[in-house]
């Protein structure tokens, strides 16, 4: 009987709703239990995405989620009216705490140089890093997009935002640091140039990996060195290994750790058990679980 009296209150609250243009949420408090549940309902879906099927893989789903923000973006700049270049930083610090932006995170301007056209931007509580939580992945794709139409705007120049660093990528950071610079082009180039910039970067921090090696103990020394000792050396000197853990069973078992897991396996990762076996010597075998962590083992030789 319950169920069926406020079916009709919803039901009742949904005609009057729609004869209104501007609705007040207040007054319709079923109303608003229903688009609380359907945000929960977003929510869990963003999460099963993020979550589940994005592990390991490249992150596409950011990339769309950048693109709908740019879309908003873009909603939200063709009502801006930017007058002279002297108006531009109130004006744009009035426009991050309107409501319209606001309701994203509480979004802060650090540094802005409209001559330039840089500038850094804090959002704290960013409504994706809150609902995802600490998920060792930068989840504000949306709000990147979306200041970066904005910004391109204010700026009357295509401009890139970048997240720099993101509240659910570490427990410790607490909020979203985004970065605004000249040369804007297609977000699809930008993904490509991403990826070389990112083999570069990787081959980059396997030569420093081995340099440092070389440096603290010699090379020879090195390979003179217990086999689990070595992998132990090299996982602790690599940049892009962020943790490792040992399992020892019959086997030797590494959990490792690594920074590239969210590139696609073409990028470094499939290159990464040769790269292990040719500076340690130890005749690894990598898998790459789907927990973000590598299983590196190899059979200790009985002496
Ligand atoms: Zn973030
Ligand atoms: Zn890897």
């Amino acid at each position: 009987m319950s169920k069926i009296i406020s079916k009709l209150i919803l039901l009742s609250e949904m005609f009057i709703i729609i004869t209104y243009s501007n609705p007040e949420l207040k007054d319709f408090p079923e109303v608003e239990n229903l688009l609380n549940s359907l945000r929960d309902n977003t929510i869990n879906i963003f999460q099963d995405i993020f979550i589940g099927q994005i592990e390991g893989t490249k992150d596409a789903i950011s990339q769309v989620l950048g693109k709908i923000g740019f879309e908003a973006g873009k909603q939200i700049a063709q009502e801006l009216k930017v007058k002279d270049e002297g108006s531009v930083k109130a004006y744009t610090e009035a426009l991050v705490n309107s409501p319209i932006l606001s309701r994203w995170g509480n979004i802060n301007i650090l540094h802005f140089d409209p001559g330039e056209k840089v500038a850094t931007i804090s959002v704290d509580k960013s409504i994706w890093t809150d609902s995802l939580g600490v998920i060792a992945t930068k989840t504000c794709a949306f709000i990147e997009g979306m200041l970066e139409a904005i910004f391109s705007k204010i700026l009357d120049e295509p401009i890139i935002c970048d997240e720099m660093r993101c509240a659910s990528e570490y427990s410790y950071v607490k909020d979203c640091i985004f970065q605004i610079a000249p040369g804007g082009s297609s977000r699809e180039i930008r993904a490509y140039k991403e990826d070389q910039t990112i083999k570069e970067m990787g081959k980059k921090e396997r030569a420093i990996t081995m340099e440092a090696i070389n440096e603290d103990i010699g090379e020879q020394f090195y390979q003179d060195l217990d086999p689990m000792i070595r992998l132990i050396q090299l996982f602790n000197k690599a940049p892009f290994i962020s943790d490792h853990f040992i399992q020892d069973e019959e086997e030797v078992k590494f959990l490792v750790v690594c920074n590239y897991w969210r590139y696609s396996n073409d990028i470094m990762c499939n290159s990464c058990e040769n790269w292990i076996r040719t500076c340690s010597k130890v005749p690894v075998n990598l898998v790459k679980s789907k927990h973000r962590i590598c299983e590196i083992t190899y059979k200790a030789i009985e002496k």
